[in-house]
């Protein structure tokens, strides 16, 4: 039988398998520092499949000051573990490679909106929906799941693999970091983010503030100006700050990645805080928000913008300036170089399984990619099956498009690494 048709028998053999397994892996609560137990069983699935591994906290690695290194707060890196695994060989026949998911998920929002608890994943009509199905658990079962295929053909990858699962991806990089920092290198890097089966050709990056806005309190009675007022005060920052992303969004239009995208810099005010009675005007708010940055634009000059427009703000309500403090994601927009030896394979292989050309994009959000392409040299690929809703309650992944991503995975590892013989 054709290898590649041995292949496609194998993946959808455990099938089953691996779908229950990713209801498993789903059914974890791995939000920000919750992601313990979710590594800990993680880290037994690995070890019974004969692959070194290596739990580990952040803490436990040197990160701070690093090149894309993102600052963190109310975190505690002493108990944000990482898994890397590794199957290794004496002789290898090929190249080595790191298959890499993050297993932290956004909070799952308002529970009203949910049809189901967000942790107790369901398969309706062949999608699978749950928080972190899609955004990346199931890219994770691919990765787990493509060597499960190759083992039960009788064969191992013919060069080192690290399956490395971390957390952070959402608000830092800092747990990919912490696997670079830590030693973790390979000829490339795959990461099966749930892309539609396109493949990112440039993303872009984003900062992370908040402004600490005071107010001038007093009674109710005595009524306030919005310079005053901290929550009103916030509204007009808001404004400001949206002005700003429309500046650089016109500025977007002749950028040779994001050009075509209509309006790709996104100004996300995701958080706010503020106030302690209602008779009285709020002495405080904090404001809490996200900005898109371009590839090309340096992150210094992002940020120096970001203050430029508070401050202004802030003269021409005649208030205090806001403290602005950079509190998560300070990651550079990068464009991944077209014609790496690990895209062609790439392309070569979606061309086969899919019946057509792998596609680019150029995603305006952001990824662990970067950490291992643009500040550590490691052609890195990011690819995977079709998505609906994430970061939404409705978040799902179509399971056909996970059999076919799988399918892809493991007929990458075979041509990359090569094959040896399960001893
Ligand atoms: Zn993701």
């Amino acid at each position: 039988m054709e290898f590649s048709k041995a292949i496609e028998r194998a993946v959808a053999d455990g099938f089953d398998r691996q779908t229950e397994w990713l209801g498993r892996l789903a059914s974890f609560d791995s939000t920000r520092g919750n992601e313990g137990p979710c590594q800990d069983w993680l880290a037994n699935e690995f070890a019974a499949r004969g692959w070194t591994v290596d739990k580990y906290a952040i803490d436990d690695v040197g990160i701070a000051g690093l090149p894309g290194y993102s600052p963190v707060v109310d975190a505690d890196y002493a108990k944000a573990t990482q898994v890397v695994a590794t199957h290794d060989v004496a002789d290898p026949v090929g190249k080595s490679l790191i298959l890499q998911g993050h297993i932290d998920v956004v909070p799952p929002g308002a529970p009203e909106l949910w049809s189901q608890p967000p942790f107790e994943p369901r398969v309706v009509d062949g999608w699978m929906h749950g928080r972190g199905t899609a955004d990346m658990k199931a890219g994770v079962s691919a990765m787990v799941f493509a060597l499960d295929a190759l083992s039960g053909l009788g064969f191992v990858p013919g060069a080192r693999v690290h399956v490395e699962t971390v957390s952070e991806e959402e608000c830092t990089g800092n747990g990919a970091l912490s696997t670079l920092a830590r030693g973790y290198r390979a000829d490339a890097a795959l990461i099966p983010e749930s892309m539609g089966h396109k493949l990112i050709r440039a993303e872009l990056g984003s900062v992370w503030f908040r402004l600490r806005i005071l107010g001038r309190p007093g009674h109710v009675l005595a009524g306030a100006s919005a310079g005053a007022h901290a929550i009103l005060a916030a509204m007009a920052y808001i404004e400001a700050l949206k002005r700003l992303t429309a500046e650089i969004n016109g500025e977007a239009r002749s950028h040779p990645y994001f050009g075509s995208v209509a309006d790709p810099v996104k100004f996300n005010p995701g958080k706010i805080r503020g106030g302690d009675w209602l008779g009285s005007v709020p002495s405080w708010c904090e404001l809490e928000c996200r900005l898109s940055v371009l590839p090309g634009h340096s992150l210094p000059e992002v940020r120096n913008r970001v203050t430029a427009a508070v401050r202004a703000c802030a003269e021409q309500l005649q208030a205090a300036m806001p403290e602005v403090s950079w509190i998560g994601f300070q990651a550079d927009g990068h464009v991944f170089a077209p014609g790496t030896a690990a895209e062609a394979l790439l392309a070569d292989i979606h061309q086969s399984v899919m019946g057509s050309p792998l596609e680019p994009i150029c995603l305006t959000a952001t990824s662990d990619t970067r950490i291992y392409d643009l500040y550590y040299g490691i052609p890195t690929l990011c690819y995977g099956g079709i998505a609906r809703g994430m970061h939404a309650p409705d978040e799902a992944v179509d399971l056909a498009s996970l059999r076919k991503t799988t399918e892809i995975i493991a007929l990458f590892v075979a041509r990359w690494c090569g094959l040896k013989s399960k001893s």
